[in-house]
């Protein structure tokens, strides 16, 4: 039997990969990435530089070991919904095997696909740790709150072990390596950074499976123990940092969900919730993939965010004057990364304070994040403006302030991305305007000339929403009791 295993960015690995695993039950097996215009056409690339960067390494990675193993990613270039078909009939594949897709675009692709090679596509619900739709309520319905849906996953969820990686691969098929060298369409090497237009950014994570599993026992031998302690602490490097990994599959969810089994009790309990919160954004667009332009609660519909361009570019540019949202928005230029709870107040901030459509922050914020994921992304954007599944109730609202004094405590974080406040003591980096003056003399602050004002006063932003939030409500019809 000659299968076709084609890789599309979320599995870019060879442990725990299902579609491999079965197609080595067959005797040929041609693993394939389609470079597809959609996402590597240079216009297209450079609008998520830093995903396309850790992908592109994360390929090299999977080609050297498929290499290693005996056989040879081959590279086609084409839209996924042409090329597929034409190559599973230019070899006579028996069948096709991929990892499906939650984010709608992929399962408008996959409709596709399935509709020009019918049942020799074979999909595999591999993104998540149960089939997306596989959970429902009594009444059969999606759930919409996180504890039920949790309950329910600890009640359904048997993880099955992981798959070992293969120990060797049997060459390509003697056509398809002819093929290499004669269809136009295949290609000798993926485009690199430079083709795409993309300056390589050196402050990224590295991608690629080796660097996942380095991270991985990293986590789980150093921070992984007090993560239950230290998760939401943005001074100190308390999480995993595998979220770019099961973003791209560089790690499968199932390999990470048992190796975190090894942490202690508490770590283990803290770490997995965290997974859990993944699959339920998961669950959540499979069932709802109009969320990704609408708000969950229909309350929220026409809602009256500011336009208000002056305040956008101070926030992008991390020059609100707050220096705890001025860091995560440094952090997200610079690093494609930002903490956890730093994503959580910034987003509060730019939707609550500012009163600026959250969907604005969810774009940008796909725009520079490694680990950009349609699902979890979005989620945690209407989550932070209230709009959201299960979302933080609308009148609670972030004080950037004390949160930062209780999270960062010894102001590590501002200082590493705001060195304009680098030698403030950690008593007033986190409010600079409420200090003396003498202290921003010593530490070289000059407020409105190195550094701004905040931009708002959070007493009066807080009432300007709630304010607008609650005549928006009381003026919509009564459909909604949040
Ligand atoms: P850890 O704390 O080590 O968590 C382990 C894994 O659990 C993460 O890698 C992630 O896959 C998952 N996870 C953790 N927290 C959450 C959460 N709140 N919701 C869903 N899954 C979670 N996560 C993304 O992976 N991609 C995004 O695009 C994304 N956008 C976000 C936007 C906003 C506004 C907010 C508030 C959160 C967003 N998150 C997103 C969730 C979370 O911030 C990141 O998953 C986390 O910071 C990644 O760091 P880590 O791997 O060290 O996390």
């Amino acid at each position: 039997m000659r299968s076709i295993v084609w890789f599309r960015g979320k599995d870019l690995r060879l442990g725990d990969h299902a579609p491999l695993s079965r197609a080595l039950a067959g005797d040929e097996v041609i693993p394939l990435f389609v470079v597809d215009p959609y996402f590597f056409a240079p216009q297209r690339a450079q609008l998520f530089a830093h995903r396309v960067q850790f992908l592109l390494e994360s390929l090299a990675e999977l080609a050297r070991s498929i290499e290693a193993l005996g056989s040879r990613l081959v590279l086609v270039a084409g839209k996924s919904v042409e090329v597929m078909p034409e190559l599973a009939s230019r070899w006579r594949v028996d069948r096709v095997l991929c990892q499906s897709w939650v984010a709608p675009i992929g399962r408008e692709r996959d409709r596709r696909v399935t509709d020009a090679l019918g049942a020799r596509f074979q999909l595999f619900d591999t993104e998540t740790l149960l089939p997306p739709g596989t959970l429902r309520t009594t009444a059969q319905r999606p759930f919409s709150v996180f504890t039920p849906f949790a309950r329910a996953f600890a009640r359904a969820a048997d993880i099955a072990p992981a798959l070992p990686a293969p120990e060797r691969l049997p060459p390509l098929p003697p056509d398809v390596s002819r093929d290499l060298a004669l269809f136009e369409r295949l290609l000798t090497r993926a485009p690199s950074l430079a083709e795409l237009g993309i300056v390589h950014n050196p402050a990224l994570q590295p991608g690629g499976e080796p660097r996942a599993r380095e991270r991985l026992q990293r986590f789980l031998t150093s921070n992984g123990p007090s993560y239950h302690r230290e998760r939401d602490r943005m001074d100190l490097p308390g999480t995993s940092r595998l979220s770019a990994d099961l973003k791209f599959g560089t790690l499968s969810i199932r390999e990470l969900w048992h190796a975190a089994e090894q942490l202690p009790k508490d770590a283990r309990a803290a770490f997995m919730n965290e997974l859990v919160w993944r699959e339920f954004t998961h669950h959540t667009l499979w069932d709802h993939p109009e969320l990704l332009s609408q708000p969950f609660r229909p309350k929220f519909e026409g809602f009256p965010w500011r336009h208000d361009e002056a305040s956008w570019q101070a926030w992008v540019e991390g020059k609100t004057g707050y220096p705890l949202v001025d860091a995560s928005a440094r952090q997200l230029l610079d690093e494609g990364y930002v903490h956890n709870r730093a994503r959580m107040i910034s987003a509060s901030f730019l939707t609550k304070h500012l009163l600026i459509d959250y969907r604005r922050g969810e774009a940008h914020y796909m725009r520079y994040l490694t680990d950009g994921d349609w699902a979890q992304n979005n989620a945690g954007w209407q989550w932070s403006a209230g709009a959201g599944c299960d979302a933080q109730p609308y009148f609670r609202i972030f004080n950037p302030v004390t949160q930062g004094q209780k999270l960062d405590p010894s102001g590590d974080y501002v200082r590493r991305w705001v060195p304009e406040l680098s030698v403030v003591p950690a008593r007033h980096i986190h409010s600079p305007w409420q200090a003396p003056a003498a202290v921003l003399e010593a530490a070289g602050v000059q407020l409105g000339v190195n550094y701004p004002f905040p931009i708002v006063e959070h007493a009066a932003a807080r009432a300007r929403f709630l304010d607008s939030a609650k005549r928006h409500f009381n003026a919509a019809p009564p459909r909604w009791s949040g």
